[in-house]
């Protein structure tokens, strides 16, 4: 693929972005790159994101786990 730095931002067909870590950060990094013309990446080594917030509810049994820990491609479809 031709492609080519310039100016520090890369040009050529498309920019490849990959976001390593699916929590808040890494959810709104791609959120933000939503429509951009670059093709996103979006990696997590634990393949979940956590809502942290709401952890203390787990603790206390008030949540079901499942409410709290959920696949990013949930969120991106
Ligand atoms: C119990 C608790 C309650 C909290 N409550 C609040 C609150 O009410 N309000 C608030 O503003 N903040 C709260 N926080 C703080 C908030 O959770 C953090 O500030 C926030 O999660 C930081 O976001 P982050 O994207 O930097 O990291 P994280 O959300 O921790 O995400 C990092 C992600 O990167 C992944 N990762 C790590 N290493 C790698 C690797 N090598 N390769 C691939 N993936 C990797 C992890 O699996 C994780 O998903 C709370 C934190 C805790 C622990």
């Amino acid at each position: 693929m031709a492609a080519f730095i310039r100016g520090g931002v890369r040009a050529g067909p498309r920019a490849r972005v990959v976001i390593v870590g699916a929590g808040f950060g890494g959810l709104e990094c791609a959120r933000k790159l939503n429509g951009a013309a670059a093709d996103v990446l979006l990696l997590d080594q634990s393949g979940y994101h956590l809502f942290t917030p709401l952890l203390y509810q787990v603790a206390t049994a008030l949540l079901n786990p499942s409410v709290i820990v959920y696949p990013p491609r949930a969120l991106f479809r």
